[in-house]
């Protein structure tokens, strides 16, 4: 038999139960991914590309390693597929199963194109399906913590082994990737590199350190997650003595949950709440070059900008500022953050922006954190603000984060008065 295994947001050869599937018995398989210009083309900022074309150079390397190789095309996903399947006789084509309302479609749409057998793997993104654990009288859990009850109960599914050989069949040969290594450089080498060093040195003390914002205290994997470099599951059993980190994975799953089970959730309040968010450009625009006059707030917009990546207590920071002090609408910052994140993922961005903005799950929707008092305790010295505002790399201590009360020359005045920001939010919500 000859298969296609279709990479999408899986590009690794560990713990892969889509590619495992497809080795299984066949004698040929073409691993292929799809150069969708719809969803990597210019929305994407050019760190996203790289981090991309990395992950994918690292795949063909370890496949050619096996005796395969990534076969790339560019264009439709549904035609390629079909195209290549046609070209192959293929007799089977596996794709992971994913949560977004577009990947949804392109899944139904080669369900209906392809003349030949179509699996689908639900069990390749997250640790925990979604939709293997719902609650009695509903598909999904709304609320985290029974949902992680009853994750945390959950037998996790033996690893899917890695394939000893990938025989292709002849086709024809397939755009050139190239890609150079950087800071933060994409693929499962550097994945499994990244994993085996956390366990290794930090995993211990997350609990202790992952909310401090100048200590690095995080994984940083989470680019590595969403492209599925190393797989949620293998994470998830390799750091399993640091309980706090994998109750994040099962953050991850649950919002993957939400979003099964709700794709709209993705553009659409998920708990409605009539809201009629402020219209002003202006105050837009200076939270996304990080120039806001609050300096908390614009050290994680501005890290945003340098590494595609930010820290998780300046992503609350961030958000809550936009969504509730300024009260402009999350959907904008959430696109802000989807074009910059190299972990920009549908489930993991719009959920936790509800999430942030009280439109979704959380059990506490008008709470609005203070800028001021967050950096006080979680960066208490100014380190991360000097790190990412050099205008106030010379500001000592803690006046760092209130440079208002001595101003300091080439850095803004505050763009909105904190308490006025709260006071108008709240009484909006009533
Ligand atoms: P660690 O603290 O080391 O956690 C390990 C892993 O757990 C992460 O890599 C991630 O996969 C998962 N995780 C941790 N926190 C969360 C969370 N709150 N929700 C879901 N999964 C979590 N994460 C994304 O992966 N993609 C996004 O697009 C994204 N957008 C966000 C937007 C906002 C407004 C907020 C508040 C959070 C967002 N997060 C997102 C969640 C979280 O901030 C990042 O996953 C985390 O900062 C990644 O860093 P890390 O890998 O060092 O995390």
């Amino acid at each position: 038999t000859t298969t296609v295994a279709v990479f999408t947001r899986d590009l690794r050869v560990h713990d892969n139960p889509m590619l495992a599937a497809a080795v299984l018995g066949a004698d040929a398989v073409v691993p292929l991914f799809v150069r969708d210009s719809r969803i990597s083309g210019t929305d994407f900022a050019a760190g996203r590309r790289k981090f991309l074309n990395e992950s994918l150079t690292d795949l063909d390397a370890s496949l050619r390693d096996l005796g395969g190789r990534l076969v790339v095309r560019d264009g439709d996903p549904v035609r390629e597929v079909c195209r290549v399947a046609r070209e192959v006789c293929a007799d089977r084509v596996h794709i992971a199963g994913d949560v977004s309302a577009f990947a949804m479609a392109r899944e139904e749409a080669l369900r209906s194109a392809l003349t030949c057998e179509f699996v689908v793997h639900d069990d390749v993104h997250t640790v925990v399906p979604p939709g293997a654990v719902t609650p009695s009288g509903s598909d999904h859990f709304s609320v985290f913590s029974p949902y992680h009850r009853r994750w945390a109960a959950t037998s996790w599914r033996a690893e899917a082994p890695k394939p000893r050989r990938v025989t292709l069949p002849a086709i024809r040969a397939a755009a050139v990737l190239s890609a150079k290594r950087n800071d933060f450089p994409g693929g499962e080498t550097a994945a499994r590199h990244r994993v085996t060093e956390w366990v290794r040195s930090s995993a211990e003390s997350y609990a202790d350190n992952h909310d401090a914002l100048p200590k690095d205290g995080t994984s940083r994997l989470s680019p590595y997650l969403h492209l599925g470099c190393v797989s949620a599951l293998e994470v998830a059993r390799r750091a399993e003595k640091s309980a706090e980190f994998v109750r994040q994975l099962a953050w991850r799953d649950f919002h993957h949950q939400v979003l099964a089970a709700r794709p709209a959730a993705a553009h659409t309040d998920y708990r409605p709440r009539g809201d009629r968010w402020l219209d002003d450009e202006d105050a837009l625009s200076a939270w996304q070059a990080g120039e806001t006059g609050i300096p908390i707030v614009d050290a994680g917009m501005r890290q945003l900008l340098a590494e595609g990546w930010m820290h998780n207590r300046a992503r609350l920071i961030v958000g809550s500022f936009l969504t509730k002090t300024l009260y402009l609408d999350w959907r904008a910052g959430a696109a802000h953050f989807f074009r910059h994140l190299l972990d920009g993922d549908v489930a993991n961005n719009c959920m936790n922006w509800q999430w942030v903005a009280g439109t979704g799950t959380d059990t506490r929707p008008n709470r609005v954190l203070n800028p001021l008092r967050q950096a006080e305790r979680f960066d208490p010295d100014g380190e991360y603000v000097r790190r990412h505002v050099p205008e106030l790399s010379g500001v000592d201590g803690r006046h760092v984060h209130r440079p208002w009360e001595k101003p300091v020359t080439g850095y803004p005045s505050p763009i909105v008065d904190l308490a006025e920001g709260r006071a108008r939010f709240l009484a909006a919500r009533g």
